[in-house]
């Protein structure tokens, strides 16, 4: 598949009029295919591509946590080797560097002798920020290009501070007068600029100052990289057929395959959303076409909803309130927030995914908007520690899926209804038989079905029978849920 598109249809290397000499700045964009920056470098002249290992994106955030946890930092640098491997094939160089882009980029510059600059432009604060710093240390010219979504800014039929704030209406928008681009090949070659030293890829531990456990017991063998990322489509579209069933599965919790589980490789720029897109289409011509293949380019709309948005709202995701501005008060306790993220609040369903998330860096959508109602609604927490939490643990941490789903969720978002999830029902409709429960909570494994989602139900003798002591071996809950429901509902009258 993925030669297909080196090898691209149409794709000619035309001799250069005159040799340009460009420093392409990666960051989420660890790829070769559709890569607009890499695919005008190289078509014009000589290239270096270099990724600087930023120590801000390791650093301690406000809320006493890293902002990037041991399961990213494994991705990101096997991601990191495997594009240095494809850079090389094609004759060129990844340079990589620890340190601030604004102090790099210059040094690097000088040393390649370049005269441009290229990157993907990104849309949140500390991103910008990041460009900005790196402009103003710089004497040569530097070009955006944009890249992150499935439909290319230009070709949306709102304006980019227009866009509409209910999903639907986006949707429908974009499905009628938007078009998604063919995705680009990656060069067929590369003339590299030269440069001392290539550097060397830090290990995950490295990065992180602490030992990178794995866990084998997450639904997915996650492993950075491009060639990753073809092969888990061709997996999932072709050689599985799991893109067939996609609608009905994608609800599920354990498994590698209710859902597509592209979202690392997304959020580190592997693939393309319009690569992915081009391959759900030549699905449908060559295998079947259904109402789960338009459900797959469905969800990707959603990711490209929450970037145009936070283009209009700008830093108002990141705010208590939310895009909404909303005069909240929440509780901020340390030690209940630890039992939360820790997944010991006494609430299996939300322990669950919680361990599941901290073990393995994933957790299911369903999962996801299960604890963050959780402990935005009935824990009524400040639901931006949630969302810094999951930035730290999340192998696929997208700044805008990640904030904007946070605040969907916690409903400060674009949906204005009071919507809640009520986790005991959620948990008996996706996890009926208790088996995500017993997977992660191995200390409720021999609890019957009727209590697995209530084991503080079971009277003494039942517990002693069945295994947990609950309070001792498994906690009580750390809240009414009822009341918690009641509370939520009498704030939304
Ligand atoms: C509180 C919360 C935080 C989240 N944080 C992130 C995040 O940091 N990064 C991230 O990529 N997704 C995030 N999501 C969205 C979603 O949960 C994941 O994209 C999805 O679970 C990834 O699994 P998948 O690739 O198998 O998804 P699939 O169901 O196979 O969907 C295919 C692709 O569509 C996109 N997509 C699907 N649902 C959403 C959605 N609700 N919002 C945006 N894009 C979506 C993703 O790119 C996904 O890979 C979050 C959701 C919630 C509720």
């Amino acid at each position: 598949m993925e030669n297909r598109y080196r090898f691209g249809v149409g794709h000619q290397i035309t001799k250069p009029k005159f040799l340009m000499k460009s420093i392409i700045w990666l960051r989420n964009d660890l790829r070769t295919i559709d890569h607009a920056p890499l695919s005008y470098a190289a078509e014009n002249g000589e290239l270096l591509i270099v990724y600087c290992i930023d120590p801000d994106h390791f650093r301690q955030t406000e809320y006493g946590f890293i902002k990037t946890g041991s399961h990213r930092a494994r991705f990101l640098t096997e991601s990191l080797i495997n594009l240095r491997e494809k850079v090389r094939k094609l004759g060129g160089e990844l340079v990589v560097r620890r340190g601030r882009p604004k102090d790099l980029l210059p040094e690097l510059i000088t040393e390649a002798s370049a005269d441009q600059l290229l990157f993907h432009g990104e849309v949140t604060a500390e991103e910008i920020r990041a460009e900005n710093e790196v402009e103003a240390s710089i004497s040569i010219p530097l070009r955006r290009f944009w890249g992150h979504s499935m439909y290319h800014r230009d070709d949306l039929p709102f304006g980019l501070f227009t866009v509409p704030d209910v999903f639907t209406q986006f949707r429908k928008g974009v499905e009628k007068k938007g078009r998604v681009r063919d995705p680009l090949p990656a060069p067929e070659s590369i003339i590299p600029l030269s440069v001392s030293d290539p550097g060397s890829i830090p290990t995950p531990e490295e990065l992180i100052g602490e030992p990178v456990p794995k866990s084998d017991l997450g639904v997915l063998t996650f492993r950075g990289g491009e060639s990753e990322a073809w092969s888990r489509l061709n997996h999932y579209f072709f050689e599985g057929d799991h893109l067939r069933n996609y609608k009905y599965t994608r609800n599920g919790l354990l498994g590698a395959d209710y859902s597509s589980k592209f979202s690392p490789w997304l959020a580190h720029g592997c693939i393309s959303a319009r690569s992915i897109h081009a391959e759900v289409e030549r699905y449908e011509k060559e295998v079947h076409e259904n109402v789960s293949t338009y459900w797959m380019k469905f969800e990707l709309i959603w990711r490209d909803y929450f970037r145009y948005s936070a283009i209009k709202y700008g830093d108002r995701i990141f705010k208590l309130g939310g895009i909404q501005n909303k005069n909240l008060k929440k509780q901020t306790d340390p030690e209940q927030f630890r039992l939360w993220a820790e997944g010991r609040t006494g609430i299996p369903f939300v322990d669950a995914n919680m361990r599941e998330l901290n073990e393995t860096g994933f957790m299911s959508n369903r999962g996801r908007q299960n604890v963050a109602s959780f402990l935005a609604q009935n824990m009524n927490f400040d639901w931006r520690w949630g969302a810094a939490w999951f930035e730290k643990q999340l192998i696929d941490y997208d700044v805008c899926s990640n904030w904007g789903n946070w605040a969907y969720n916690a409903t400060v978002g674009h949906d204005p209804r009071n919507r809640y999830f009520n986790i005991l029902n959620q948990a008996n409709k996706y996890d009926k038989k208790g088996e995500f429960v017993r997977h992660w909570l191995p200390e409720l494994k021999d609890v019957p079905k009727e209590y697995i989602h209530e084991p503080h139900r079971m009277a003494e003798e039942q517990q002693g029978l069945f295994g947990p002591e609950i309070g001792k071996d498994y906690p009580m809950p750390i809240l009414d849920l009822e009341k918690s429901y009641e509370r939520i509902r009498s704030e939304g009258d």
